[in-house]
């Protein structure tokens, strides 16, 4: 736990860092585990690229985000947070802090979704004191994963606020997304592969329901001591 909390904390850091520089719009973090997850080294490291443009995927997400609150007055997130709580069915793991969930409608057999239960938009925003609960919810549900399906292959991305701080004249383009993002940790595990339909149509086939994914991750908790 306390080397998560130091790599988490490295993350925080090299996205603080980044967004001084105006010219980084967004930064994003991500881990690919496995040969066929994209990993070409042996030993396990994160990955971080920085762009000049927000990217696309990420932006469809913000806009969304942004168009449920002008519509609800509330953050999307915390929506789900609060459906998924309520029908439990999906729920991986909850303490007080966080909330791991298999999203109603994945597009991955295991996705998971992580999310902070108070609301939050950027991932460099979350307090120290915070950084150590994060670690033992994350590598949680990640020992769960590889118990479940044997150390498969996987991708986590963490979505986050694009950078804010740039130049003034594009500064009223993400003026609310402190009350509509939320950040959140996407875990992809590589279980199925994306083919002709997924690339031609952006819709994913999913064999595996998340409501049974959930229950299998659930249920490994009582084996996490044999890990
Ligand atoms: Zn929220
Ligand atoms: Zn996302």
């Amino acid at each position: 736990v306390e080397h998560f909390t130091r790599v988490l904390r490295a993350y925080q850091e090299r996205l603080r860092d980044l967004m001084r520089d105006h010219r980084m719009k967004y930064v994003l973090i991500f881990k690919n585990h496995g040969a066929v997850a994209g990993a070409s080294l042996a030993h396990t490291h994160t990955q971080l690229i920085a762009t000049s443009v927000t990217p696309r995927a990420v932006a469809v997400e913000l806009l969304s985000c942004r168009e449920h609150h002008q519509v609800k007055e509330r953050c999307l997130f915390c929506d789900i947070l609060a459906q998924e709580l309520q029908d439990g069915s999906r729920i991986v793991r909850e303490d007080a802090h966080y909330v791991t969930v298999t999203p109603y409608a994945s597009r991955f057999p295991f996705e998971m979704w992580l999310m902070p239960r108070q609301h939050s938009h950027c991932f460099a925003e979350v307090p120290e004191a915070e950084l150590r609960h994060l670690a033992v919810h994350f590598r949680d549900v990640l020992r769960r994963l590889r118990h479940v399906l044997k150390n498969p292959p996987y991708n986590f991305v963490l979505h986050t606020s694009p950078n804010t701080q740039i130049e003034p004249k594009r500064a009223h383009y993400w003026e609310t997304i402190r009350y509509d993002y939320h950040w959140h940790l996407e875990i992809l595990p590589r279980v199925t592969r994306v083919a002709g339909f997924e690339w031609g149509t952006g819709f994913y086939i999913c064999p595996t329901p998340p409501e049974i994914a959930a229950g299998h991750l659930r249920d490994a908790r009582e084996t996490e001591e044999t890990l």
